[in-house]
């Protein structure tokens, strides 16, 4: 399951900054993940259940946006939401499109309590 390793990688990279920070409880996690990476969100939610359940995110909440695909015609300069993956431009037909979101898959940001609480 794709999801789950991306929940492992997320739950490594937020308890290695959790150790840098000195953070404690981190109550949630923000994850943006682009329409293109073909991550299903509840099953992401899913993996990061069960990949944190014997860590200290037990008890995170993983709070997952999904960013839509757009693109930038090169020949007309327009903008657009790309959907179904159909890269084409809508105003022009031109297929010399640049994607400009959509491929995101990054940690937006963490809330936790200090340690010195
Ligand atoms: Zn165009």
């Amino acid at each position: 399951m794709h999801e789950l390793a991306i929940a492992e990688s997320i739950i490594k990279t937020v308890l290695d900054e959790a150790e840098k920070r000195n953070l404690a409880r981190i109550k949630k996690i923000a994850v943006r993940v682009g329409a293109l990476t073909d991550i299903v969100p509840d099953a992401l939610q899913f993996g990061f259940e069960a990949a944190s359940a014997d860590t200290e995110l037990a008890a995170t909440r993983l709070e997952i946006k999904t960013i839509p695909v757009t693109g930038k015609c090169k020949s007309c300069g327009n903008e657009f939401n790309i959907e179904e993956h159909i890269f084409i431009c809508p105003f022009c037909e031109s297929f010399d499109i640049e994607i400009t979101s959509g491929d995101e898959l990054d940690i937006e940001y963490i809330e936790a309590d200090d340690r010195s609480d």
